[in-house]
């Protein structure tokens, strides 16, 4: 179970906390992680065996 192994363990480019993974959809393999303080969000789209990266930048 590599692939989950890799998907649980990234951290956030910003402030380097572990991802956190509540979102998730497991019945279609539809993973999102998600920073604990909301810096940065990655999702797992199977359909485009790819990523999507949402980075939450304030703008104030
Ligand atoms: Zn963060």
């Amino acid at each position: 179970m590599t692939f989950i192994k890799l998907i649980t363990q990234e951290k956030c480019p910003v402030c380097h906390e572990t991802l956190i993974t509540n979102k998730s959809n497991v019945l279609l393999s539809h993973i999102i992680k998600t920073c604990p303080k909301n810096h940065y969000e990655k999702e797992f789209i199977p359909s485009l065996e790819g990523y999507v990266e949402h980075y939450s930048t304030p703008t104030k």
